[in-house]
């Protein structure tokens, strides 16, 4: 890092902090040479996988939409709203760990919907209703019969 008053490349940190929501560091550094101090920001930048979409269509993953689908799923639901936050950290490392460029959007449903799945039944069907559109009837009901009986076992 080269002092931005003189030009020196030899500076020092003086000083680090995490800085944002704990995703940056926040550094103090004086240069050696002129005694100036200046403050850089260092964060690590995450590249998430492209999402295929059933047409062939890539498109970014977009977090807001995820967030969204959630909370329509969750509406007038008894889930508070850190949950939904968790949801959404849980799929991003998911799509990072994937350590693939691009990640078909029927792996990133699945996933939704095993997270909806523990966190709120009623959730899930939702959710599960809407993403496999449920053109087949008997899929519809296997699926909450499934989930009628996980219910039951829980209990
Ligand atoms: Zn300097």
């Amino acid at each position: 890092m080269h002092c931005p008053f003189c030009n020196t490349p030899e500076t020092k940190v003086v000083d680090s902090r995490l800085a944002g929501e704990g995703n940056q560091i926040r550094r103090r550094r004086e240069c050696l040479n002129c005694g100036e101090r200046f403050t850089t920001y260092e964060s690590a930048e995450l590249s998430l996988p492209r999402v295929i979409k059933s047409n062939g269509n890539r498109e970014k993953f977009d977090e807001l939409k995820l967030r969204q689908g959630l909370l329509k799923a969750l509406e007038k639901r008894p889930v508070a709203s850190d949950r939904i936050d968790d949801v959404v950290q849980q799929i991003i490392k998911r799509l990072m760990a994937e350590g693939s460029r691009e990640v078909p959007a029927s792996r990133v449903g699945e996933w939704v919907m095993s997270a909806l799945r523990d966190l709120d039944p009623v959730a899930y069907v939702r959710f599960a209703s809407v993403y496999r559109s449920f053109q087949d009837v008997e899929a519809f009901r296997e699926e909450v019969e499934k989930l009628m009986a996980l219910t039951a076992a829980k209990t």
